[in-house]
């Protein structure tokens, strides 16, 4: 397998970013403090000091449009072997606050999708936690989109990841997994039946946040690593951060890439 960039994410081989930010607001998320690692959650009595974090968070996670990151993710890989791109690791390309007119605009992510295009050799891979907006995009064969879910709670996201994304270029990222799925109920039948691909990862500490690590039990697991043993259709990456192991480093054929 060619030698993946320096990124913990594991399941691509590099990760561009020409739009940053998110106004989602995640409890665990780990953006924020990758910025400013100086930032720590301050004691909620000390009202000043909350007020300063709370103004330094919204600078950290506004959403942005890098023109120049994109001109140069296109120099950069216009040229290299095959690749599995994550765009968009730090933040949300398809929030609900993109749009006309705002400082990231549906404009700015049809230049990058269009970019994507261009690169055609890469394969590229897009999260969001709002798979409803994906609609309003055409993505090219090379593109890839994903919704990130917590646990069945969240299963609104796949139903509309399925009426936004055809089933050879959509998969869902079950990271952090905090919420079991039961074996007998139809949320992970219609994961395990209409998905081409999961991934599976724990919860990374956020320091910043008092957030501990957590590792999903191995029996919240295990439905999933059967139904990826029985089918061929359903494929599995287990990221590292879930303590698993390394078995379950599985892609889809179309996301396999020349030099693997
Ligand atoms: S959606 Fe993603 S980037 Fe946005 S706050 Fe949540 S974890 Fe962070």
């Amino acid at each position: 397998m060619r030698k993946r960039g320096n990124n913990k994410i594991g399941w691509c081989h590099e990760a561009r970013n020409p739009i940053t930010g998110c106004l989602n607001n995640c409890s665990y998320c780990w953006v924020p403090g990758s910025k400013n690692r100086f930032i720590k959650e301050p004691d909620p009595q000390d009202l000043i000091a909350m007020h300063a974090y709370r103004r330094q968070i919204a600078v950290a996670m506004k959403p942005r449009f890098h023109p120049d990151r994109l001109e140069k993710m296109y120099k950069e890989l216009k040229n290299t072997p095959p690749s599995r791109v994550f765009v968009g690791s730090t933040g949300d390309m398809f929030g609900p606050w993109i749009q006309p007119g705002a400082a990231v605009s549906p404009e700015h992510v049809k230049a990058v999708i269009e970019t994507c295009w261009r690169l055609s050799q890469h394969r590229f891979l897009f999260l969001t936690k709002f798979p409803e907006e994906l609609g309003k995009y055409a993505f090219p064969d090379n593109c890839w989109c994903g919704t990130s879910i917590s646990g069945p709670g969240e299963i609104e996201r796949v139903y509309q990841l399925l009426q936004n994304a055809r089933y050879s270029r959509r998969f869902i990222s079950l990271e952090p997994y905090l919420e079991k799925f039961d074996i007998h109920r139809q949320p992970l039948n219609l994961i395990i039946g209409q998905m081409p691909w999961l991934i599976i990862g724990g919860c990374s500490a956020v320091p910043e946040k008092d957030i501990p690590k957590f590792e999903p039990p191995e029996t919240w697991i295990q439905p999933f690593t059967l139904a990826a043993r029985k089918s061929r259709r359903f494929n599995l990456y287990i990221k590292s951060n879930a303590g698993f192991g390394d078995e379950y480093h599985h892609f889809p054929p179309e996301l396999q890439v020349a030099t693997e």
